[in-house]
């Protein structure tokens, strides 16, 4: 902890990146403030933005270690008590009319990646960080502009008036009705506040940042298997519960779709239909024909989420674009620095979206515990941080997509398995 550094700070998103970034922030003695433009995750009326209920990920070391070294002893062990390990991709196929399972370890020596929910994650670090006595956790506020220059955010703050139990109206910070404009001055803004990052558009203005987006043609909806009942069929591999192996990402490839199941703590899985976009309109037009579909592109998964619940999933759930962001440099002098997905939103065919946004908080406060706690100190971190967290986000963005095709085809190819003959000989 820097003594005596009375930096304010706010922190724009309380997402996992933004969460973790106010528990760093907070450990080095400044005054935080967070905000975020949804209610508090831990209301059960409150939906993540862009998902449904919960989305499982994959945790890397990248992640956890970013979580170790945040000052929080029990936080890491807490975390890693609620995931699952996955030692490997289990391939789903047919062989002439036979259901195939095909399990490709991740690593010769048994490492393995974890499923963790997100949702979980998030709520175990806002925990961590409403013990603190520096941070002020602000819902329901939405960043509605930012200078970086003279170090002014603004924020709308949603109010709606609802009645109280005994009649009177009272103010309460959820389902606004009404809005009332706040402006807050700060020493560093970090900007965690996702792919369509405000923090990130309104930064630009005052600097030259380059930036570069797009879309690729494939949609993502999700999905559930539930657990194991006589409800479902079960499968050989049905284990502990779960509809089929728990220690598994499950991936039912095909040339250019494919479908994957993460296992979750309840025993169900989080699974994605990844499809182009041409598919799935075809298919919210014509509803009908969405199951024969299915069954034909994935052999098996009907099976494990039910045909009736395939139909009503994918009618209720929404069906979501990926965006790639690449954009450098990720900061302005010594008040404006955006994180994760703010700075790079990936496809997420690598599982290292929230991995990388998790690591570029290590990353920035190791660059500011090595740099005198003053403002050109600061200045210095930012620029380091940017040197160095640019380039090795522009990697792991192309190597996402490469990922894409290895996964919805590549684990399938004859020369993904002529290398895995000659691995195992
Ligand atoms: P977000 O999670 O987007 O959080 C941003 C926060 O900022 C939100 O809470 C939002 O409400 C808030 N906000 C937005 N605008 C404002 C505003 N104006 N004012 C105040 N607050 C605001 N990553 C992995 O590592 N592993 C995986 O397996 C994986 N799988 C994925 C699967 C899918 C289908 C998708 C779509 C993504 C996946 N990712 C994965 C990526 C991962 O979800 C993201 O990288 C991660 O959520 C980014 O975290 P973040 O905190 O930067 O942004």
């Amino acid at each position: 902890m820097a003594k005596g550094d009375t930096t304010k700070c706010l922190v724009i998103g309380a997402g996992p990146v933004g969460a973790l970034a106010a528990l760093y922030a907070a450990r080095r003695g400044w005054n935080v403030e967070v905000y975020e433009l949804r209610g508090d995750l831990r209301d059960d009326s409150t939906t993540p933005l862009n998902f449904t209920k919960s989305i499982n990920l994959a945790l890397s070391e990248r992640g956890i270690n970013a979580m170790r070294h945040s000052g929080s002893d029990q936080l890491l062990e807490t975390v890693l008590s609620q995931t699952i390990p996955m030692y490997g991709r289990m391939i789903h196929g047919k062989a002439s009319s036979r259901l195939t399972e095909e399990s490709q370890q991740y690593d010769v020596h048994g490492r393995y990646i974890r499923a963790v929910d997100r949702a979980e994650l998030n709520k175990l670090l806002l925990d961590e960080l409403e013990n603190l006595p520096n941070v002020k956790l602000c819902f329901n506020h939405k960043l509605t502009g930012a200078d970086v220059r003279k170090r002014k955010a603004w924020f709308e703050q949603h109010v709606s008036r609802t009645q109280t139990a005994d009649g009177a109206q009272a103010d309460q910070d959820q389902n606004s009705s009404r809005s009332k404009e706040i402006e807050v001055d700060f020493d560093v803004i970090l900007g965690c506040d996702g792919a369509h990052s405000n923090v990130r558009h309104h930064m630009m203005k005052s600097m030259r940042m380059n930036y570069e987006q797009s879309y690729i043609d494939t949609l993502w909806c999700e999905f559930t298997i539930p657990p194991a009942s006589s409800a479902t069929k079960a499968t050989p591999s049905t284990r502990d519960g779960f509809a089929t192996s728990p220690n598994h990402l499950h991936i039912w490839p095909q040339s250019d779709k494919m479908f994957i199941a993460i296992p979750s703590t309840d025993k169900s899985f989080t699974c994605t239909l990844f499809a182009p976009s041409a598919d799935i309109t075809s298919l919210e037009k014509y509803p009908d024909g969405f199951l024969p579909f299915f069954e034909a592109n994935f052999p098996g998964a009907a099976d494990l989420v039910g045909r009736a619940e395939l139909r009503k999933q994918f009618a209720e759930n929404p069906h979501l674009p990926l965006i790639s962001i690449k954009c450098s440099p990720h900061h302005y002098g010594s008040s404006g620095v955006i994180l994760g997905d703010a700075a790079h939103a990936m496809v997420p065919f690598y599982g290292q979206g929230m991995n990388a946004g998790l690591e570029d908080v290590r990353v920035l406060f190791e660059h500011l515990d090595a740099h005198p706690p003053n403002i050109q100190g600061r200045t210095k971190a930012l620029e380091a941080y940017t040197t160095e967290r640019v380039p090795d986000a522009h990697t792991i963005n192309d190597l996402a997509l490469a990922n894409y095709w290895e996964m919805h085809a590549g684990v399938n190819s004859p020369l993904y398995l002529l290398r895995k003959k000659i691995e195992e000989f």
